[in-house]
């Protein structure tokens, strides 16, 4: 039977984003209470998997056995801080390539939802950028922008753009101040086996949950 799984965004959202790409492990660094907040999702009976777009491959900045490496080691990583990552998908594509994977396209929740038997509509991402949000609304998921790695920019876009199907995440004003505090209320709504929201509107100190249609 089909089950619901914690997709996570990387850059922005476990590691820190460069504006010149993670390119090597050295580049890479875990922001602040990512490894934290992935130890408690690992609690949870569901995939925790990771599907990023690593568009330095395409560019030629990076090879995909770098790619894969460094994405070995923060797996590796999570599992001696006690966290867990059951699969890393990655687009290796250049953006001008038009391939089904980039976000925002949903090719890669699409991948992950066959090869784990994913219920993509009772699923969550977790992302940093427009792209995640639109990616995880084309495959049916629910989404939670936070404000780390490129999130309080994002949001600030979006919001002065009046997005179509983004204008009603900007209205419920979401604002998820640290990796930490979404993957906390994520867990706590898998957790407590809420189903139906797809978006929540927080506050670090006082959290309240919205109703959210894309
Ligand atoms: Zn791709």
């Amino acid at each position: 039977m089909a089950r619901p799984a914690v997709f996570l965004d990387r850059d922005g959202v476990i590691s820190r984003n460069r504006c010149d790409h993670v390119k090597t492990w050295e580049e890479f660094g875990f922001l602040p209470g990512a490894l934290d907040a992935l130890v408690r999702l690992a609690r949870l009976d569901l995939p925790v998997i990771v599907v990023s777009n690593q568009g330095a491959i395409g560019r030629g900045l990076m090879t995909r056995t770098v790619a894969d490496e460094i994405n070995r080691l923060m797996v590796a990583e999570i599992r001696a801080a006690g966290g867990r990552i059951d699969d890393v998908l990655c687009c290796p594509h250049h953006p001008q390539d038009g391939c089904a994977c980039r976000k925002p396209r949903p090719g890669l929740l699409l991948q992950v939802a066959e090869r784990w038997q994913i219920d993509l509509a009772a699923s969550i991402l977790i992302g940093d950028a427009e792209v995640d949000i639109l990616a995880a609304q084309s495959a049916g998921c629910r989404a939670l922008l936070v404000l780390t790695g490129r999130g309080a920019e994002q949001l600030a876009l979006m919001r002065a753009s009046g997005r179509d199907g983004l204008a009603q995440l900007i209205a419920v004003g979401i604002r998820v101040p640290s990796a930490l505090a979404s993957f906390a209320v994520t867990a706590l709504l898998f957790a407590s086996k809420r189903r139906g929201l797809l978006i929540y509107s927080l506050e670090w100190s006082q959290p309240s949950l919205c109703p959210y249609s894309p």
